[in-house]
């Protein structure tokens, strides 16, 4: 199973940061979380949120947020829409799923019909 976070929404915000003080360099990010198994792929309604600064290239954690980037954040993340919640089945799993169904309709009919 492959998971990843995909990135949904990229910002810049007009802040200090709290690390080299550059106002140009901090960027929030909102990614969504999707999963690949062999069977179907699907996005999950997990989302995730960073706040990096691409000036001092530092991740900046939740403790280390100013008020101000926390208002900034609050601002966005009203804005922010996920992707829906969904499941898409691959080839395999159709074909499984097809396979299956004959099968059971072959013992279905067999145990109507048992003189065919
Ligand atoms: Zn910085």
């Amino acid at each position: 199973m492959i998971e990843k976070h995909i990135t949904i929404k990229e910002v810049i915000l007009n802040n200090n940061c709290p690390e080299c003080y550059s106002t140009t360099g901090l960027q929030l990010t909102f990614k969504q979380k999707f999963i690949e198994t062999s069977f179907y792929k699907s996005i999950t309604k997990e989302t995730t949120q960073d706040i990096e600064c691409k000036t001092c290239n530092t991740k900046i954690y939740p403790v280390r947020w100013t008020k101000d980037m926390e208002r900034g954040f609050d601002y966005h993340q009203k804005s922010f829409e996920s992707k829906k919640a969904s499941i898409k089945l691959k080839k395999k799993a159709w074909l499984l799923l097809i396979i299956i169904l004959i099968i059971l309709a072959i013992g279905i009919t067999l145990t109507v019909f048992p003189n065919l």
